[in-house]
């Protein structure tokens, strides 16, 4: 029954329905021009799915402090208007919002306003590509009372809290670390002098708010970069800050410039729980609020149960599935979020709108209403992948009857194999869901059911169809590709057939999971303590390298060019740790008993050993079951990687499941 989440709790003086906090998330709607409306549905939907306290994503306190283009800063009115609409939306639908207060210093973007970022000294960032102007000592002073205004403008609009951002490698960490603050004056030198800037701007926002305004600070636990704040200094500066008037801390893991992951799927949820537990040992009766990489309500039970933390933060699941509160409470089925970046964090990144790939919906609350059609139709959906199974759940949705068949004898399609890789066991978290929530909604399932030629009858007896039968491996024309140590993908993910020195021809994301597989084998229960070990952040031995030797082949310059700015560069470092070789730029002659025969990219010839090769040089689109729609000559769509093969990831396989009600 969780009980430990669904049990009230207060911080300061605002008192709150449960114990899961909705973690800021930059969604890039706050700027706009809709007056807010976009934003406000954003909010108010996970309101009424149960949310308690939401925390917007950072609302800048100057233009210096925004964090780029899409940032909302709080001296433009119209932005006020809009988080104005935002509150009374959200106190409408039974929530509790609070406002994040934001300066990104040295990570704040030098092209979005014309505006030079600003930090503590002229420390260059590589995450900004930028070296911000040190603020002088007046400066400073000014930044502190523009997070004081921003404090007391944040109750005047009728928040119910603010939250001081401080955490991330974002102004008040730069201030913190001695990596970043280079200064010898007030503001810098020692310890006490580099917490001075995140307890002024504490002292200052509670000085501005009055005695009873419930104030949180996200502040760094353990930033992940050689030679940053010491642990002891973490701990001072986490009493400093309730000695200052915070009511709750927030306690975030990892810079963006951290070389150690935090947020990607290849950190097993709850890595960083003992971070925040340190921190509650700490501070006492102050609550304390656990972030980063938990994904479950559940898991956010035994937390609550077994750590002292108060509160858990979650953001990206409540992209996934804005009723995850409420659907946890009934225990029903979950759309977990899988950690995946791909539609929500890399969009963010680059100024985009966020949504999620397992929840297209998210961030277009306005415009992709789940409306009923006033038509009742008998749909099938060929093809039981993300692209299916997201039709089939529209579809059903808005009301229509639907058949879902699926060739194979499970349902998922690519997602199947991806839930073997490391980091990605929620994959199947998310055929669940839609398996579960198909079943509710009356889908009739035919797995195991392969759509033929013999079928055309069948096709024609439903009003429309959508052809969703995904993607074939592509087959490569190099000599020996038929020899009996040479395998598809789909048989190398089925496990079991891999062996000795392994060699991978293709360079996309198939190719790197692949090689992920082979080099690191399936997650096991102790996975924080392999991760953490990996990193060096826990005592023992690093573990072993795997046991196969694992080669990845490639023709073009840059492996895996189509992952995800926030995921590539994590897993790539993985695959190194565990000793992949990556040989780019290769032409393939011929593969024999021996292994792969190739012309370097020095235009030598070389023989790569393998025991086993497996072919991942992409996929081609299934072509049959197109055409049997056609013959059939019944209303159809074509959607995900049948419709296209070469631009395929699972985000617009998604998209397009989803987008078919427009077209039904
Ligand atoms: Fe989670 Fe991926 Fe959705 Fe982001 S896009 S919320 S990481 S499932």
């Amino acid at each position: 029954e969780f009980r430990h989440v669904f049990r009230a709790g207060r911080i300061g003086s605002l008192h709150i329905p449960h114990r899961i906090v909705m973690g800021a998330m930059h969604l890039g709607l706050e700027t706009r021009e809709d007056g807010g409306a976009a934003l406000a549905a954003f909010y108010a939907e996970r309101a009424r799915g149960g949310a308690g306290l939401m925390i917007t994503g950072g609302a800048a306190v100057s233009v210096a402090g925004a964090g780029g283009r899409g940032y909302g800063v709080l001296g433009d009115v119209a932005f006020r208007d809009r988080l104005r609409r935002v509150v009374t939306t959200v106190h409408d639908a039974g929530g509790l919002i609070a406002l994040q207060l934001f300066h990104a210093g040295r990570y704040a973007s030098p092209t979005a306003f014309g505006v030079s970022p600003v930090a503590p000294s002229a420390v260059h960032s590589r995450f900004s590509g930028s070296t911000p102007q040190a603020l002088t000592a007046a400066q400073i002073r000014a930044t502190v009372a523009d997070f004081a205004r921003a404090a007391a403008l944040g109750r005047e609009l009728g928040f119910d809290a603010v939250e001081i951002m401080g955490s991330e490698g974002y102004l008040v960490d730069q201030f913190l670390s001695p990596l970043t603050n280079l200064r010898d004056d007030e503001w810098g030198g020692d310890a006490r002098r580099r917490r001075r800037f995140g307890v002024e701007v504490t002292r200052a926002a509670r000085e501005a708010t009055g005695a009873d305004f419930p104030i949180v600070v996200r502040f760094t636990g353990l930033d992940l970069m050689a030679g940053g704040t010491p642990h002891a200094d973490v701990l001072d500066f986490a009493r400093s800050l309730v000695a200052a008037g915070a009511d709750a801390l927030n306690v975030g893991v990892g810079w963006h410039e951290s070389p150690v992951p935090s947020v990607q799927a290849i950190v097993p949820p709850g890595a960083w729980i003992s971070v925040a537990a340190a921190v509650k040992a700490a501070v006492g009766s102050t609550p304390v609020i656990a972030s980063n990489r938990v994904n479950r309500v559940g898991h956010a039970e035994d937390i609550l149960a077994t750590s002292g933390l108060d509160f858990v933060s979650m953001a990206r699941p409540f992209l996934a599935d804005p009723e995850l509160i409420t659907r946890s409470r009934r225990r029903r089925p979950v759309n977990v979020c899988i950690g995946c970046n791909q539609a929500c964090i890399d969009r963010s990144l680059v100024d985009g709108e966020v949504s999620c790939m397992v929840n297209p919906r998210a961030g277009r609350e306005l415009t992709a209403l789940p409306a009923r059609s006033a038509r009742q139709l008998r749909l099938a959906v060929i093809g039981g992948g993300p692209a299916g199974l997201q039709a089939a759940h529209a579809l059903a949705s808005a009301g229509h009857r639907v058949d879902l068949y699926e060739a194979a004898d499970g349902l998922g399609g690519q997602f199947r194999l991806a839930g073997r890789v490391p980091g990605k066991a929620d994959y199947h978290a998310t055929i669940d869901y839609f398996t579960a929530d198909l079943d509710r909604l009356g889908v009739r399932m035919h797995v195991g059911r392969p759509i033929g030629a013999g079928d055309v009858p069948l096709l024609r007896a439903f009003a429309g169809l959508i052809v969703a039968s995904g993607v074939r491996p592509r087959r490569v024309e190099i000599p020996g590709a038929d020899l009996p140590h040479v395998l598809t993908y789909p048989q190398a993910f089925a496990g079991g057939a891999l062996r000795g020195r392994v060699a991978i021809i293709g360079g996309g994301g198939i190719a790197v999971d692949l090689a992920h597989l082979a080099a690191r084998g399936p997650e096991r229960p102790d996975e924080i303590e392999r991760f953490l070990r990996t990193y060096g952040l826990a005592a023992g031995p690093a573990p072993a390298a795997a046991e196969l030797e694992v080669t990845i082949l490639h023709r073009g310059p840059r492996i895996g060019p189509r992952l995800g700015r926030s995921s590539r560069w994590a897993v790539l470092a993985d695959l190194r740790r565990h000793g992949v070789r990556i040989v780019s730029g290769v032409r393939f002659r011929r593969i024999t008993s021996d292994g792969v025969h190739i012309v370097d990219a020095a235009g030598a010839d070389a023989v790569v050993p393998a025991d086993t090769v497996v072919i991942a040089a992409g996929q081609t689109a299934d072509g049959v079951v197109p055409a049997l729609a056609r013959q059939a000559g019944v209303w159809h769509r074509v959607v995900g990687g049948a419709r296209d093969a070469d631009g395929l990831d699972a985000v617009r396989a998604f998209a397009e499941g989803f987008a078919v009600t427009a077209d039904v």
